[in-house]
Formats: structure tokens, sequence, C-alpha cells
């Protein structure tokens, strides 16, 4: 899986072998999947806590592991943001989503990459 920033192009991952999730904290299985049928509009993927890129922590950690967005960190464009406060839900209302989302119009995801 290969996710790369939509405005400057960099690959925000480098190649880590990190997986996004989707919203039932599910390994995406392509870029449309967004795990749960009450949730068709939204567009965020996910990324588990352990997995985290070394600047998404970096992030986190100077922001307390509180709140904040996230923002590429080759260009600064806003891809996302995290929330360790409030539990999020779901849409469907039966599970809770993980505190670290990406957004993905803001992101290509490609997934011929192994
Ligand atoms: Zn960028
Ligand atoms: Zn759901």
């Amino acid at each position: 899986m290969e996710v790369k920033c939509k405005h400057c192009r960099k690959d925000l991952f480098n190649k880590e072998s990190i997986q996004l999730l989707n919203s039932h904290s599910k390994i995406k299985k392509n870029p449309m999947d967004v795990g749960c049928a009450a949730n068709e509009t939204k567009s965020c993927s996910y990324v588990s806590v352990e997995d985290m890129p070394e600047w998404i922590k970096y992030t986190v950690n100077r922001e307390s592991w509180t709140r904040g967005r996230l923002h590429c960190p080759y260009c600064n464009n806003r891809i996302g943001s995290f929330n360790f406060v409030n539990e999020m839900k779901c849409d469907c209302g039966k599970y809770i989503t993980l505190p670290v989302r990406i957004t993905n119009s803001k992101v290509d995801i490609s997934f011929n990459v192994k």
C-alpha cells in the first residue's frame, strides 16, 4: 500500500509497511473500502497507533496526545487529524474509530505496490 500526498505527490509513509485501516479498524482492501455501509459518505482512513510513522508520532507527541491536525511533512497541506481526547464512533454507532485519521480526498492510495 502506498499513500501519497495529493498536493506534492510525496510518499507519506516512506514505503514503510504501514497499512491504512477502515472505520472498523480492518485493513483496507481497496481505496474505496470505508469499512461500513453506514459510512459511505465518509472519506477517511485510519492509522493504527502502534503503526504510526515517525512524523505522525512527532505531531501527536507535540500536542501531548490530545488532538490536532495532521499536515503533510513535505508541503504542509492538511491531510488529516487526530483525536485522543474523545472517542469517535463510526456512523453505524457500533464501532469506535481509531484516533488518527487521514482524509482520503487529500491523498492518493495505491494498492499495486506490495
Ligand atoms: Zn504534501
Ligand atoms: Zn460502522
